[in-house]
């Protein structure tokens, strides 16, 4: 390789806020044929709002403030978005006594007050509860998922007691870019998200049905990635660090979306500091621009 041009190179990207660490990754990156995209906070804006509450047992106002009180430990951006939509209210926090999370399916919490509560998906409620959903909730998760909506559930004292809708609008250019990527380039989403949710984001950004790979735990992400490239694919891995940093280490070009957390910095290869989902088009057409004055 001649130091000239990938050093142009690096030098263009980080004008470009794309930074690219190491002249390695720009070779690498010309070949890419596979591109996989993370989708909550990658795909997705990742500021996600709480569109629908839907309580059986409980007020509305009462399950919200129970699941914002076990989701205010959590940094999950769903959780977030739970916090938030109870201080909009202006709903009384319960104290944390106990929390744990469960990776890919929400978190477990003891309040001071009101005591047990959980708040995640229906695998959660089924295989780490052993609970089941009442019918009435059961309908209004299908639907929820069939608008591109997160499901939450929220369950204390051995009962399911209510059901939250949150939506997290895809990016504005993300359709633009997946558009703009070469078209022997195959793109992937990869999500711990309901396979249905995952869909009809996929529909909104142009990734055909048998190209999502959804339900996947944190730790099986990298696993996916591997795979591809065992299938002989050069894969470029696009996320945000949230449970999907080792997914960036085991792609052969992992892309940090900017913004990003430190632990995705670190993972990546390189990092996209405007967080704009077309610099991914703009990095691999460098890498291959690069590549050919190389040559
Ligand atoms: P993605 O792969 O789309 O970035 P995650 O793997 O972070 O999503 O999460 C997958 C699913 O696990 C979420 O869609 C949600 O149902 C559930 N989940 C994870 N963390 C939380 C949380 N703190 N509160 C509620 N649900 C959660
Ligand atoms: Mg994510």
């Amino acid at each position: 390789a001649t130091p000239t041009a990938v050093m142009c190179g690096t030098g263009v990207g980080a004008s470009l806020g794309i930074l690219v660490k190491g002249g390695d990754v720009l070779e690498k990156a010309h070949a890419v044929d596979a591109v996989v995209f993370d989708k909550t906070g990658t795909l997705t804006t990742g500021e996600p709002v709480v569109t629908d509450e839907i309580a059986v047992c409980t007020s509305k106002d009462e399950a919200l403030a129970l699941a914002a009180s076990a989701e205010s430990a959590s940094e999950h951006p769903l959780a977030r978005a739970v916090v938030r939509a109870a201080r909009a209210r202006s709903l009384a926090l319960d104290a944390i006594l106990d929390a744990t999370s469960v990776p890919g399916r929400g978190v477990r919490a003891v309040l001071k007050t009101r005591g047990d509560v959980a708040v995640g998906n229906v695998e959660m409620m089924r295989s780490n509860l052993g609970l089941e959903l009442p019918d009435e909730i059961s309908a209004d998760v299908d639907r929820l998922r069939a608008e591109a909506k997160t499901a939450l559930l929220i369950a204390s004292k051995g009962r399911v007691l209510a059901l939250l809708g949150v939506a997290d609008a895809p990016r504005p250019e993300a359709a633009a870019a997946i558009a703009a990527l070469p078209k022997k380039t195959q793109v992937w989403m990869l999500t711990g998200d309901h396979r249905e949710t995952a869909l009809a984001v996929a529909r909104q950004v142009g990734i055909p049905p048998d190209r999502v790979e959804a339900g996947v735990l944190p730790e099986d992400k990298s696993t996916f990635v591997r795979r591809l490239g065992d299938r002989g694919r050069v894969v470029a891995m696009v996320g945000d660090g949230v449970n999907d940093s080792p997914a960036l280490a085991a792609a052969d070009v992992g892309l940090a979306i900017g913004g990003g957390t430190q632990v995705a910095i670190e993972a990546a290869d390189v990092v996209l500091i405007k967080s704009d989902l077309r610099d991914v088009v703009v990095a691999l057409d460098l890498s291959r621009a690069v590549y050919r004055r190389i040559k």
